[in-house]
């Protein structure tokens, strides 16, 4: 059986984190979800709860308006972001909004 194991200088750990940080868009890192229990944005059925404490979180996040944009430029068919549920986000697309005319109506 081949050996599955890897090993990593610091370095090379280093490297991909820093890879990583500079993949990802610039306002990840003032995103108020970030010490924030995962699962709250990606619920389950009959777990409005889960939305409702989701979207409070996003009411006061900084960078609501560039996390929407994200999900509805990504296509992101399931969770929460930027204050808008699964089944909110598909509704407004279909309705031909896109994340600048969602914000705008401060849903
Ligand atoms: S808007 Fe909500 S999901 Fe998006 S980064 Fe902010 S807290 Fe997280």
């Amino acid at each position: 059986m081949p050996d599955e194991t890897f090993s990593f200088t610091e370095y090379e750990i280093l490297e991909f984190v820093q890879a990583l940080r500079e993949s990802l868009p610039g306002w990840f890192t003032r995103k108020s979800c970030t010490r924030e229990d995962g699962h709250l944005f990606f619920p389950e059925r009959n777990q409005a709860w889960k939305v409702a404490k989701a979207k409070a979180i996003c009411r006061e996040c900084p960078v609501r308006r560039q996390c929407l944009e994200y999900s509805f430029e990504n296509d992101f068919e399931f969770g929460t972001f930027g204050g808008v549920s699964t089944k909110e986000r598909q509704k407004f697309k279909q309705e031909g909004l896109s994340a600048q005319g969602v914000f705008d109506l401060g849903e």
